[in-house]
């Protein structure tokens, strides 16, 4: 039979960019004429990816989990391998030593990445679903040549909005730049800024003209040695421990305007455009540390006996299983469809906001049911399931947390149902 993919009409078969999308098929024009593949279907390509990164991150990061997240730090070790592997340029382009890949590639090999270990997941998901498609739709020709070879191979980007005063009300913020001829002095703070440790570039959203409100927000570019940036004492955390989240602070940072990405005061559309197909990407973290947790521990129960059988064989046990087990095949699939209805240059971010919604209350239920199911052991640190139990509660906060997700979705709705 002659299969059409939707995502897959552009000549490279696999590919589908935003620039290139694939063309819309109506719901009519599908009955009796076009037969669709299944939501988990892959190109060969996606396939590859996805087996080789389920393999490495068995043999090349696995051994390294528990001590890091004992340590509450990131092997350098694993930073390499991400890097040797393609995997922190997914998207960018061979001619900037990228892979050259898809958005939804990147979504398998986050997923894949948090069935292992989360941290190394978000480290991941930051580096291609925000910093490399910043750089790569906004950057200049100099700026591309700069910073994208570099994200490719050796260079970690963080993403810097948040400041402690402003969280979810991201656009409230405080940190401004001032214009001097051709340059930019900033001055401010931010917080939470996922893999600051590392990072070698910062992208730093400041007001240059605060009495516009929102609209004075800018995407400027801080390399880690300018001076004035002090990256501060990490923070010591629930989960996620690996994952170096620290304060910076940014004490008259001079930076040239060459140094601005996008436009001047866009600064907060693309950051809520990044935001918007990030969370996918946190949806695939989610679901894939669901996945892992529960890999971990149906084998345990089909060994584990009492009264005399096996704890898997119990109905009370197996009704359970296959209530979680559902759960993350629902939460798979809402992520799924919506990387691909991003992929397709369609609307996604109401799908997009329940996935992120939802998986992390898959994430929540599959690591408290799991510990649950392995009794005493589970409790303890001889097992992971303790550790993505811990792990997953960062799905509710971080890209928006789930009350902002669920007002999203509410005003698509409302929306919606306008007459
Ligand atoms: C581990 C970690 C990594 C992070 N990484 C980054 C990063 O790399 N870059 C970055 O910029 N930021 C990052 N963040 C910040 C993160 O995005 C914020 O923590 C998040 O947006 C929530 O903001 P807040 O912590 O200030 O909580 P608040 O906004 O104060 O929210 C507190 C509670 O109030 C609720 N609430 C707030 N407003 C509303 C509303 N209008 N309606 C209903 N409920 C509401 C929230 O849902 C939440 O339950 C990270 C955070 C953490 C913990």
């Amino acid at each position: 039979t002659n299969i059409s993919r939707p995502w897959g009409a552009c000549p490279a078969g696999w590919r589908s960019r935003s620039s290139n999308p694939a063309p819309e098929v109506s719901s009519d024009q599908a009955v009796g004429m076009v037969s669709f593949p299944p939501l988990q279907t892959y190109s060969e390509e996606e396939s590859m990816m996805r087996e080789a990164v389920k393999k490495c991150a068995q043999e090349r990061i696995a051994p390294f989990v528990s001590k890091m997240d004992e340590n509450s730090a990131m092997d350098e070790e694993v930073i390499k391998t991400l890097f040797e592997q393609g995997l922190m340029g997914i998207e960018i382009d061979p001619e900037y030593n990228g892979t050259g890949s898809t958005f939804f590639s990147s979504i398998l090999v986050i997923e894949e990445l948090a069935k292992v270990d989360a941290s190394v997941a978000v480290l991941c998901d930051i580096q291609n679903t925000l910093i490399n498609t910043l750089f790569t739709k906004l950057g200049t020709t100099a700026q591309k040549e700069q910073y994208l070879s570099r994200l490719s191979t050796d260079m970690v980007g963080s993403f810097c909005l948040s400041e402690a005063e402003s969280g979810s009300d991201a656009f409230s913020l405080k940190t401004r730049a001032d214009k001097h001829k051709d340059y930019y002095i900033i001055n401010g703070s931010k917080m939470w800024i996922s893999n600051a440790e590392h990072a070698g570039v910062f992208l730093v959203m400041a007001n240059v003209d605060p009495s516009s409100g929102y609209k004075g927000i800018t995407c400027f570019i801080v390399d880690r040695d300018t001076e004035g940036l002090e990256i501060c004492k990490k923070e010591n955390k629930l989960g996620l421990r690996a994952s170096s989240t620290c304060p910076l602070n940014l004490d008259n940072v001079k930076v040239p305007e060459k140094n601005i990405l996008g436009q001047i005061g866009q600064g907060y559309k693309y950051a809520i455009e990044m935001l918007n197909e990030g969370r996918i990407g946190i949806a695939a973290q989610m679901i894939g540390l669901a996945q892992g947790c529960f890999d971990h521990t149906i084998p345990y129960t089909k060994q584990r006996v009492q009264f005399g059988q096996r704890i898997f064989d119990f109905q009370g046990m197996q009704h359970q299983i296959a209530h979680v087990a559902s759960q993350i095949e629902a939460g798979r699939l809402l992520t799924y469809n919506a990387a691909r209805l991003k992929e397709a240059g369609r609307p996604f971010i109401k799908e997009a906001c329940m996935a992120k919604y939802f998986t992390a209350e898959v994430a929540t239920l599959t690591t408290s049911k799991c510990i649950e199911w392995m009794g005493g052991v589970g409790f303890t640190k001889d097992y992971p399931i303790e550790k993505y139990y811990r792990d997953c509660k960062i799905g509710t906060i971080y890209e928006g947390t789930t009350n902002v997700q669920l007002s999203t979705i509410a005003k698509f709705i409302d929306k919606e149902y306008d007459h």
